[in-house]
């Protein structure tokens, strides 16, 4: 891979996190998929290998590191297993982020310590059946009465619901309709009224915990309301920098292995007397990988370093998810054709990147609600060259 600038502790971050996942996690990465498994011991793995509350600020027992060496991270443990690297991504994701921006004291002492030790995990959920790309069509209520919200209603696609212990969801306060009536609110698992559903089987990404939330007369105290009414702006501010290290570094680790892969079986299968990695047409497929992830790395790379020097745009996150989102779809795409039929066979890894690698680009805001943003900006005269 082409090297970039970083610092002594940048570089040993990715090696060290590079070394554990080959070691640990890339072991169990087939059998999690095959089992529909959550993965929880290479989460143990990396909480005792200090690589979970990666953004937790020390005082709270995290590392307090940046969005950059997130993505460093993220990628280095997608290479291994995409599932754990979802999972990571969720306990260190947007419900610890929020309550780091706006949580009360109370609610930081409570919860951070335990999620960047990796003994608490958590989950957040906005879409609901009538409510995926449409966002503030959110009909899950939460209506005050006395010290407490009693919430109704359900939501669907929650990654790590399965082993999540904490969930931040999207509600709806008010019956002003859009974004205007939503807040967010934080929900325990064991909370009475609130259910997690049977597993949610898609074509990938098996191993990571997916399933639908029932809320019927569930009672939360009023204190657990993290994002009041008219304070969603604050909850987008947090899922843009996810975006930037919680969707793309995956795809981009998927994509690094599914060629390293291809490229190891070119090498070694012969054909027509020759290896594959020896047909000029097959060099180009090759070198068409290594162009465009490294086109997708220095995009992110750039857009994690944005982030953490506070200069980061709501185009950074939409231009790098999208591109990588569909690079990472081609490369997988190509690795497969370059196998023939071991490509698709379950012996090997590739048919398993395509799989998760392709619902990537419809979760974190789809690939179009991405271009909406881009081309938006461009028409409105916010996007300059
Ligand atoms: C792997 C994965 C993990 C997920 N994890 C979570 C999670 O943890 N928590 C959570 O809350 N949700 C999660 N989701 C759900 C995800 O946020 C939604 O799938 C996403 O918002 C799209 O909603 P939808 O699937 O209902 O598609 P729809 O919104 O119905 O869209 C269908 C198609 O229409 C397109 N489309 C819709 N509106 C427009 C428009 N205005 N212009 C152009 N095209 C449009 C979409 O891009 C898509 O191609 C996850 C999804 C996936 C795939």
């Amino acid at each position: 891979m082409l090297e970039f600038d970083m610092t002594e502790q940048q570089r040993m971050i990715r090696d060290s996190a590079r070394r554990i996942a080959e070691e640990h996690i890339k072991p169990r990465a087939a059998k999690a998929d095959r089992e529909y498994k959550p993965p929880l011991e290479n989460l143990k793995v990396l909480a005792e290998n200090g690589f979970t509350g990666i953004l937790i600020p020390e005082e709270y027992g995290g590392l307090g590191l940046g969005v950059f060496e997130m993505t460093l991270v993220m990628e280095e443990i997608a290479r291994a297993c995409a599932n754990t690297a979802i999972l990571t991504a969720t306990a260190d994701g947007p419900t610890s982020r929020v309550i780091m921006a706006v949580g009360s004291d109370e609610q930081k002492k409570k919860y951070l310590p335990k999620m960047a030790k990796g003994e608490l995990f958590a989950g957040w959920s906005m879409s609901e059946p009538n409510a995926g790309s449409d966002v503030g069509n959110v009909e899950t209520r939460a209506v005050k009465d006395g010290n407490e919200y009693v919430i109704n209603g359900s939501k669907l696609w929650c990654s790590c619901a399965e082993v999540a212990d904490i969930f931040l969801v999207l509600v709806r306060l008010d019956p002003a309709p859009g974004m205007r009536g939503l807040g967010a609110i934080l929900i325990e698992r064991d909370t009475p009224g609130f259910t997690i559903g049977k597993h949610l089987d898609l074509i990938g990404l098996r191993a990571t915990g997916m399933a639908p939330l029932y809320f019927e007369d569930c009672r939360v105290p009023a204190e657990n309301l993290i994002i009041p009414l008219g304070k969603m702006r604050k909850l987008f501010e947090v899922l843009d920098s996810d975006r930037i290290c919680g969707n793309p570094p995956v795809c981009l680790g998927i994509a690094q292995a599914a060629m390293q892969d291809a490229l190891a079986y070119t090498k070694d299968r012969k054909q027509f007397g020759k290896t594959l990695s020896e047909f000029q047409g097959l060099q180009w497929k090759l070198a068409d990988m290594a162009i465009e992830i490294e086109a997708g790395r220095a995009l992110l790379y750039n857009a994690a370093r944005r982030a953490d020097a506070k200069q980061g745009h709501l185009l950074d996150a939409s231009i790098t998810k999208t591109f990588i989102n569909e690079m990472a779809i081609r490369v997988c795409n190509s690795a497969i054709q370059l196998c023939g039929a071991y490509g698709l066979s379950e012996e090997f890894p590739f048919e398993r990147y395509f799989r998760d690698v392709r619902g990537l680009s419809i979760g974190y805001g789809s690939t179009e609600i991405h271009r909406n943003t881009i081309a938006g900006a461009m028409i409105e005269g916010r996007y300059t060259t």
